[in-house]
This record gives C-alpha cells, structure tokens and sequence, in this order.
C-alpha cells in the first residue's frame, strides 16, 4: 500500500543504491559541509552500509589462517580511498538517513517522488529535491545466462556481501567434504576468485570459452604468464569451454555435483562460483531520463553526472559518461561520486572530466609472490598494435613459489607510435606512476619505457 509523502519524508537529496559510489558520494558531501542541516537519505537494497566492493573478490576469500581476510565492519567505504571508516554510526553522526534492506520501487520524476519499500514492510513515498542514481551492476546468474538446472545448492555469485559470506560460509562449513571447485568464467571473478581458493586446498577448474585467460584485455602472451602461474598453483584451465548446464549431485539431488559443458562432458564439482559478467538495471529510471548510447547502456551523464533531468545524476557503474561510456571500476565509482556531490554541492557545473580508464587485479595476495597488474588507458586494439616488454621471458619461467619479474604490455597507435594503453604486472609504485603518465601525456612507446 502506498502513502503520500509528508514533510517529514522530504529530502534535499536522495541516493538510490547503497554501494561504494554512494559510499564515496555521502563522503564528499560531508567533506564540504553540505550534508550538515540537510536532509539527505541513501535507500539501499543491501542490508550493510556502503562498503569497499573491490575486496569481496580479493582478501574476503583469503584462506582461513590468512594473515588479513577482509571482514565488515573493517572495509566500509572510504577505507580503500584513505578516508573514515564509514560505519552505521558515521552516517548516522552525520545524520544521513541510511535506508537499508530498502529497494526503491518505482520512481516519478516530474512530481520528485520515490516509492521505497523496507523489507517486510509496505511501500512507503519519499520526495526529493535531488536524486542521484547509484544502483550499480549485479552478477549474472545461472538462470540469466540460460544454464540448465540454475537453481541448485552450493553453486554461488558474488556482487554483494551477503553472496560472497554465503559461500565463504559454505566452504569453511564444508572444508573437509568438499574437494573439487569449478570456475565458471575467465575474466576478473574467475581469476581472482580461483586464486584465492586454491589457497584453500580444493581443487580448483576454471571453464571458460575464450582461447586465454583474460581474453578481453591480456594479449596472448601475458595471459601465457598467468596461465603458467596459475598451472603452477595447480589451478587446472579448461580453455574453450562452454558451460551450458548443472548438474544435480547424486547424494543430494538438491545440491550441484558437476558442470555440463557444450561439448557434453561433464566435470565433477562440489561448489560451482560463477563469474560471467554483470549487468546494469536502469529499469527504475529509464523513462525519466535519457539512457547511453546503442550498446552501452546506463544512464546518459555529462561532466557533471548529470542526466537529461537536472534533479537527476547518476555515478558508477550505471553512469554513461557523455552517453558513450561506462566505467565498471571501483575508481571511476570514487571519481564520479566526488564529481556529483561537488557539482551538488557548490551548485555548479564541473569542468570536464578528462576519465583515464584504469583497472587493476591482485591475485595470490595471501602469498609472499603475488601477482599484481594495473592497466592504464584504452585497451581497443583498433589501429594499435601491442607490445610486450620488460622480464615477460623470467616471468614465463617462473615456478608458483617464485616472484614473478616485472613485465608489460603497450598499446601502441599504429600511425603514431604512441602509447594509447599500457599494462604492467608486478610493477614499483613509481613503475605505475610512469605507465600512467606516459599514458597520459601519449609517449612515444620504447620497450624500457618503465626503467
Ligand atoms: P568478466 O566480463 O570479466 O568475465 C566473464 C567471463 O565469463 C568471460 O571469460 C566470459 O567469456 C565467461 N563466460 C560467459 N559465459 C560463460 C559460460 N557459459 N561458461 C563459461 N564461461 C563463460 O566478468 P566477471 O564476472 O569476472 O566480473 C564482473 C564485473 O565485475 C566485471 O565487469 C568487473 O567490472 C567487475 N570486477 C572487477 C574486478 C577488478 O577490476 N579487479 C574484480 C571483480 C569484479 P566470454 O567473454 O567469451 O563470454
């Protein structure tokens, strides 16, 4: 049942999606003194406060007697971005009204007013001056990718905390019945989530269709690297494989018990983790403000995160910048958070917003040899040839107890020599200065750029 808002449920601003952007969002407008004597609300799907999502693949998976397995409350946001750790009790000092467990049901623009709905509760309106959109992405599931049998136990996703603890959960439960771990995916899930239960002493596969490790960014030769440490670790790959179906397990036909891959074979599994892309949702605000362009989906902003609707902004993973690109990264999530409560804020428009894209994975962190990259730039391979430098043959050669050398990757524009993208693993801080510099400032590509 709906209510009509009252004065008591007016805010000057509203935040739909409780992830790091609207994290990194109630940090900045507290940093300028805005939220102070304002009503500002975040209404979140999630039952915890804003949190730094990045760690969920990465140190909440370290093996139990890790020296760090990243638990909450000790990752709220900004604690990645070197700010306060923001618990319940900071928003709550700053009286911003964190609404959690509460989706947002339906939304009309022209009046300013939201339905949200708490968890056993019934549907409530709010009315905003403001409203910044920050729903961010969710995993894709079995069911979305149209594999058979979706639904059975043990067989997980991780986007939000509570996915991630279930299986966490699941498998210390189970750590001494549960032998075999596949994979389902080989990009950053895949990779990271393999690396970390190696660690654990299960047996670790990943499936996925593509040639290589990473195909949509490593070039064969760096994914030859990480593939060998990977095998080294005693992480099996099974390349060019489809899976397209679970299958139950024959002690517990509610439980999963092995994959089925295209080619018919199946693979015995225990637990099955699934990390083949996300998606965004813009259901809640495609009619009120315009979406990007073609394929690129979001929600359409200009320098300012703004959409088409000037009460409306949008940032992270659903903000379409300019309507032509989105960013699926924790940095443009801090960036484009910081852009809209300032633009909010001062009430003005921002210059613009010159984004360097910028990605990074830590694997094996747990380890004393850990393989780290960061990737700065455009990694389109349209007009641009790539070139591998620094250690890439020692790094080959490298046992998994070994610390891989430092090695690269450049993104060169094939008419300029220049470099478009760049790519280092295992790199100084000063080396991933230079790479993000030379990327910035387009230099001219030498193979001992980084020394
Ligand atoms: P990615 O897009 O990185 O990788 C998806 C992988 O799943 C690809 O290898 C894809 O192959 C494969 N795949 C798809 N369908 C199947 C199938 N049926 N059987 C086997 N493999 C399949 O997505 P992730 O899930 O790894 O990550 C989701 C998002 O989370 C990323 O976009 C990223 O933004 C974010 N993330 C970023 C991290 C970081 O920056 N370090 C860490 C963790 C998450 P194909 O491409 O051929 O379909």
């Amino acid at each position: 049942m709906s209510t009509s808002a009252d004065s008591g449920d007016h805010y000057d601003l509203v935040c739909v999606g409780g992830g790091n952007a609207a994290g990194y969002l109630a940090k900045t407008l507290v940093d300028l003194d805005w939220a102070e004597g304002k009503k500002v609300a975040i209404v979140s799907g999630e039952p915890v406060a804003p949190y730094e999502r990045p760690a969920l693949s990465k140190a909440f998976l370290h093996p139990p007697g890790a020296k760090v397995r990243a638990r909450l409350p000790g990752f709220h946001t900004s604690v990645g971005g070197g700010g306060d750790r923001q618990t319940p009790e900071w928003y709550d000092e700053h009286k911003i009204d964190l609404m959690l467990s509460t989706m947002a049901v339906s939304l009309d623009a022209g009046a300013g007013k939201l339905t949200v709905q708490g968890a056993g509760q019934s549907e409530r309106a709010i009315s905003f001056d403001k409203l910044v959109l920050a729903t961010g992405a969710k995993a894709l599931t079995p069911a979305d990718i149209k594999t058979e049998n979706p639904d059975l136990g043990n067989v997980f996703t991780i986007r939000e905390e509570a996915e991630a603890l279930e299986m966490v959960q699941t498998l210390e439960a189970n750590q001494d019945n549960f032998k075999d771990i596949i994979i389902v995916g080989g990009g950053y899930i895949g990779m990271e989530t393999a690396a970390a239960f190696s660690g654990w002493g299960f047996n670790v596969t990943m499936a996925f269709p593509e040639k290589h490790l990473m195909q949509r960014l490593f070039p064969e030769s760096v994914a030859e690297v990480f593939e060998n440490y990977f095998s080294a670790k005693g992480i099996k790959l099974m390349k060019e494989s489809m899976v397209t179906g679970l299958v139950p397990s024959e002690s517990d036909n509610s439980a999963v018990g092995g994959v089925k891959l295209k080619s018919g074979d199946v693979v015995n599994a225990d637990a099955v983790i699934f990390g083949v892309g996300s998606r965004v949702d813009t259901s809640l605000a495609e009619s009120a403000v315009k979406l990007g362009e073609g394929r690129t989906g979001g929600y359409a902003v200009d320098d300012s995160m703004r959409t088409s609707n000037d009460k409306i902004y949008a940032i992270g993973d659903v903000a379409a910048l300019n309507g032509k690109s989105r960013y699926e990264h924790v940095d443009f999530c801090r960036k484009s958070a910081a852009q809209a409560a300032t633009a909010i804020a001062e009430g003005r428009d921002m210059p613009k917003m010159d984004y360097l894209p910028y990605f990074y994975s830590r694997l094996f962190e747990y380890t004393e040899t850990p393989l780290i990259f960061q990737f700065y730039g455009d990694s389109s391979t349209d007009g641009a040839s790539i070139e591998v430098f620094g250690n890439v043959d020692a790094a080959m050669e490298t046992s998994g107890n070994d610390k891989v050398p430092g090695f690269g990757a450049a993104w060169v524009d094939a008419s300029t020599q220049t470099v478009r993208g760049l790519m280092y693993c295992n790199g100084t801080p000063e080396q991933y200065d230079t790479a993000k510099n030379a990327v910035l400032t387009s230099a001219k590509f030498s193979p001992t750029m980084l020394d």
